[in-house]
């Protein structure tokens, strides 16, 4: 029997209609340019195979991974053309892999550039870095003669701090828009979740939303817009009674003050329910809040089941993970809350 069929005492619930309506959100907020999906580090946790069809039936046409290896788990669901390669060609393979698969490289230095066209090159995306000092062409570099002999499609940057209302955005958006008037190219592309809602100025002809997609909500302009996707669940595997005195998991920080029922819940820092959550977190079951107690250990969490005692061994319970909330709650960032969670959730 294969490990996958084997019953998991975690699973990922995936609210595709959700996923769908984030898109059309964000596509729609985009104005006149279509939105495309970053789906690198497999859909931010949420499982690439998973969302990858959903956006496409939402009428995405345009994805984002870092990585070949990440690109060729979802080559087969969309279209040539439709895959774009953020890390760009890190070696002659994986530049002969894209060109054969029809992935599109963003070149992000002048050594993928010659990388790129010494295999013969073809349509590619390129990044310019216009303020944030990662990845990408500098400003300076724009004139070299090499560029001229790629055929680029898309022309991107990236904000780095478009979540907040800084002069930083403009800084950027004007060096980008000066990078639009040196290079040739198809569609121009700036703006990630937040920086849709900077405006028009910003959204060129295609937008890279990631964590909006996913219920991540980045910035005030986005609140009511966007639905939590994501709902991670955990099945209970024991039930305890405890009585007043008695202490909850590792170093004893949750003591019982009266008799109480509690449930063992399969899921644990091992899964990026990360110590933060200790004492802080909770669980859901039928609308009903089920506090965390005590420290969350390596694979399990203990809960309170005060208000749901019907609950047995084996039911599941919803992790409270309504992302910008979640993220309050435990100081983790929303991108973070995300990408955290692990293999074990079955997607
Ligand atoms: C991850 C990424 C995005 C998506 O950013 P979000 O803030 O998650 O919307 C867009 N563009 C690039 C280049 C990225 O690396």
């Amino acid at each position: 029997m294969p490990a996958e069929a084997l019953p998991a005492a975690l699973r990922l619930d995936l609210d595709r209609a959700a996923l769908a309506h984030n898109w059309a959100a964000l596509d729609r907020l985009s104005g006149a340019a279509r939105a495309g999906a970053a789906v690198k580090a497999d859909a931010y946790g949420v499982g690439a195979r998973q969302a990858v069809p959903v956006l496409h039936q939402a009428g995405c046409r345009d994805f984002f991974v870092t990585y070949t290896a990440e690109a060729a788990d979802i080559v087969d669901l969309v279209e040539p053309g439709s895959i774009a390669l953020l890390h760009g060609p890190l070696a002659a393979i994986d530049a002969q892999w894209a060109k054969a698969k029809g992935v599109r490289q963003v070149i992000n230095s002048l050594d993928q550039a010659r990388r790129w066209i010494e295999i013969g090159g073809g349509l590619c995306d390129v990044m310019v870095d216009t303020g944030i000092n990662r990845l990408g062409l500098a400003m300076s570099e724009l004139g070299d003669p090499l560029l001229r002999q790629l055929d680029i499609d898309v022309l991107h940057s990236h904000l780095a701090s478009s979540e907040e209302d800084v002069p930083m955005n403009a800084l950027q958006l004007a060096r980008w828009q000066e990078a639009r008037s040196l290079l040739p190219h198809r569609r121009a592309s700036l703006a990630n979740s937040a920086g849709i809602a900077l405006g028009a100025a910003w959204h060129g002809d295609l937008t890279r939303p990631g964590v909006a997609l996913y219920g991540g909500v980045p910035c005030k302009a986005l609140v009511g817009e966007i639905r939590q996707v994501v709902r991670p669940m955990a099945a209970i595997m024991q039930l305890r009674d405890l009585a007043a005195g008695d202490a909850v998991g590792y170093n004893s920080i949750f003591v019982a003050e009266r008799p109480m029922r509690v449930g063992v819940v399969a899921l644990g820092y091992a899964d990026g329910y990360l110590r933060c959550w200790s004492g802080k977190g909770s669980m859901i079951s039928k609308g009903r809040e089920l506090p965390v107690l005590g420290r969350v250990s390596m694979d399990m969490t203990v809960i309170d089941l005060a208000a749901a005692p019907e609950l047995r061994e084996g039911d599941w319970v919803e992790v409270a993970y309504d992302l910008p909330a979640a993220s309050a709650i435990s100081g983790l960032s929303q991108y973070e809350l995300l990408t955290l969670l692990g293999k074990r959730f079955s997607r």
